[in-house]
């Protein structure tokens, strides 16, 4: 017999969970995963990890996966499904119309799973009907973006935390939520002691040790704080009068409307002392360059749009933006949140940033496409979605690599949705979750570690999610799985075999002439073959053929994407959280990431060693709280609101404030006998995104009866 020959090699590929887009480099030897490091050359983690990211290799393989797509639970060829679903969608839009379907997508989703799912959605059966999880994750910050700069841009990086005089955290746990950040952040602290960190948080999280500043203010007060900054700025002469004359409009209204707030006024409005209030705002005002980075704390909130406007204002006046450490800066959870909403991923955008209710630009897309139809208005976004499946409007849903019954707020809604709904179809990477029990057909779909394509991270960086093996028993990507059911439907233009197939028509969107000179451009990668795609190195949009020294500029010239270029300052009137306590419900139920598990746990929960840092659900109380209740740490303790109810040990800390508490979003009935904490939220979102009130509910707290 001849000597065994061990073959290894190295794969380049992105981590699959958070916002941050840290790239991994993998050892196989002889075709299998052995090693997994931080990518020393990824200019988002520079070899950094965090905990997840370690454990990535825990949870690949054949546990908890499907081995061959299902009707009715019973086994079937790819063939049977996917007529089956084609079919079945041909049927519901010949009686009833093409906004009797939709699709609920992910930011897992890699941006060429995306592209498709649009492409089918919006350009061939012409419902704008997709809609995505990211909708809870940022969409408050994309139409915040769009009011004040025309375009759905983030105007910082991440080298901006590095040279930041004043970095300010609103509504971000970054030490548990996007960890090799905080690192980031740590690091540029120790090596410029003249920075500063405020932390801004209902919450007394691990991110708030990097704080010389804690702000522990009242929940949903955020834009208060900031319309107070604007008035402080003005009256104290801080402002960029500059700026302000050449680079924006509408200030003198915005002004009129902050002038009530006053650092008493803000004091009182926020409950934090009034030493606090003018120490940030002092310091802000006369630091050189600050950075405000925000995620859920601002964006999950009835008037998330509002805040994140509020936050922009403040940059706007003194001039802290476009320029080295500084700028408003809203971080994603996902991994392809960015992907998603570049190729039009929200129910109310086209691709390429582009209107979907500008004749214009459907024309545009449409002529691109060389489609039959095109969406001329937004559709339906998740909560409505499910609202529209529920009272049958809707009747088919596909659901791909997602667990609405465990992330959506009031998931007894979501239930009788899947119930009502004539066709559930669920793609997944897992055999068993909450949502799929609800599944009339399920496809089994590739996941990280066999996927192929691309992501965007945080700071706009376009970087390759790489295959490491092969599928798990013949699982399929989102989009071979979609191109096969398109066909089926007897859609032309889905005759892709390769994702760089689709990069390049997606790279070729974002290049017409008289696209509305958008920022978000590709143009510059039209036309690499599949080798340089499958080496594409990480890339920051925007990325202009022919001036490669744009690449990743935004708002070049203080140029804004709007008519005139200017940006625009959007009155604030600060707004509180819809959902109030009452005698009934007492309490705020605030909710939130820990540091080692990832969404509904389907993924992290494989891992031992991620599920040994925290080993089950637990509700923060403060110990005020706890004692006029009775309730000793450890004790098992129901949260009832009206949409529902939930029991979990309970954690008696002063990390929250009197009469709030706090529970994590991970766990759900596959994992503890409890349902999830979204249950106790009501379907309410921000007019302006849609994006739902998930930091914000009324609970009342009893002491579990059976104890
Ligand atoms: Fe993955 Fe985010 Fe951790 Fe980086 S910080 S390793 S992207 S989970």
């Amino acid at each position: 017999t001849s000597p065994t020959i061990n073959k290894t090699s190295l794969k380049q590929t992105t981590c699959a969970y958070c916002g941050v887009g840290c790239g991994v480099d993998i050892s196989l030897l002889n075709n299998v995963p052995t090693k997994l490091e931080g990518m020393r050359e990824h200019p988002a983690n520079f070899g950094r990890l965090c905990v997840k990211g370690t454990h990535l290799l825990d949870t690949t393989g054949s546990d908890n996966r499907l081995t061959s797509p299902l009707i009715n639970n019973q086994a079937v060829t790819w063939d049977e499904a996917t007529d089956h679903v084609a079919n079945k969608f041909n049927d519901v839009i010949q009686k009833h119309g093409p906004d009797a379907v939709a699709f609920y997508v992910s930011g897992q989703l890699l941006t060429e799973d995306y592209y498709i799912a649009n492409k089918l959605m919006k350009g061939y059966i012409g419902s704008g009907n997709i809609d995505t999880n990211s909708r809870l994750c940022m969409s408050s910050a994309v139409a915040g973006y769009k009011r004040a700069f025309g375009e759905d841009v983030v105007p910082c990086t991440y080298e901006d935390l590095e040279q930041t005089e004043l970095l300010i955290l609103i509504g971000s746990n970054a030490a548990w939520t996007h960890p090799v950040l905080y690192q980031r952040m740590e690091r540029a602290k120790q090596l410029n002691p003249n920075m500063k960190v405020v932390v801004i948080d209902p919450r007394k999280t691990d991110t708030a040790e990097l704080a010389d500043t804690f702000l522990n203010i009242k929940p949903g007060s955020d834009a208060a704080l900031y319309n107070g900054l604007l008035n402080y700025l003005n009256e104290h002469n801080h402002l960029d009068t500059q700026f302000i004359a050449q680079h924006t409009n509408g200030f003198e209204s915005a002004l009129q409307e902050v002038q009530k707030w006053s650092c008493e006024a803000v004091s009182d409005f926020c409950d934090i002392a009034i030493d606090q209030v003018t120490e940030f705002y002092a310091l802000f005002a006369n630091s050189p360059s600050a950075i405000s980075f925000y995620s859920m704390g601002i964006n999950q909130s009835s008037s998330g749009v509002d805040k994140c406007n509020a936050i922009i204002n403040a940059h706007l006046a003194s001039g802290k933006l476009l320029k080295p450490g500084s700028g408003p800066f809203s971080i994603t959870g996902q991994p392809n949140a960015m992907g998603g909403r570049e190729v039009g991923g929200l129910a109310n955008q086209l691709a390429a940033h582009l209107d979907i209710e500008n004749e214009a630009h459907q024309s545009l897309v449409q002529r691109f496409w060389l489609s039959p139809t095109i969406a001329n208005k937004a559709g339906s976004n998740a909560i409505d979605m499910f609202d529209e499946i529920a009272a049958g409007k809707i009747k088919a849903v596909w659901i791909m690599a997602t667990n609405p019954m465990v992330s959506l707020p009031n998931n007894a809604a979501i239930k009788k949705a899947l119930e009502t709904c004539e066709l559930v179809v669920v793609s997944d990477c897992i055999a068993k979750s909450d949502t799929l029990k609800f599944a009339d057909v399920a496809f089994p779909s590739t996941g990280w570690g066999e996927k192929n394509g691309t992501v965007t991270n945080s700071e706009r960086r376009i970087s390759r999610q790489r295959p490491l093996v092969a599928p798990y028993s013949g699982a399929k990507n989102d989009w071979q799985i979609m191109c096969e059911v398109a066909k089926k439907m007897r859609f032309e233009g889905f005759d892709f075999t390769d994702p760089s197939g689709i990069f390049e028509e997606w790279a070729q969107l974002t290049d017409f002439e008289n696209n509305g000179s958008r920022l978000l451009n590709l143009s510059g990668l039209v036309g690499l073959t599949k080798s340089q795609y499958d080496n594409l190195k990480p890339i920051m949009w925007p990325v202009v053929k022919n001036q490669p020294y744009k690449n990743g500029q935004v708002f070049t010239n203080n140029q804004f994407s709007t008519a005139d270029k200017k940006a625009r300052f959007i009155p604030i009137t600060p707004q509180l959280p819809v959902q109030q306590t009452s005698i009934d419900y007492p309490f705020v139920m605030n909710s939130g990431r820990i540091r080692d598990q990832w969404h509904t746990m389907s993924r992290t929960g494989k891992s031992t060693a991620l599920s040994s840092h925290i080993t089950r659900p637990y509700i923060e109380i403060n110990p005020l709280d706890a004692s006029k209740l009775a309730i000793k740490q450890n004790d098992l303790i129901s949260a009832i609101a009206q949409t529902g109810q939930v029991t979990a040990h309970a954690k008696v800390t002063d990390a929250v404030r009197k009469g709030e508490c706090f529970m994590p979003i991970h766990w759900n009935k596959q994992f503890a006998s409890s349902a999830t904490v979204s249950g106790l939220y009501q379907s309410v979102v921000d007019p302006l995104s849609g994006q739902a009130e998930c930091k914000h509910g009324a609970v009342n707290i009893v002491k579990a009866p059976f104890v």
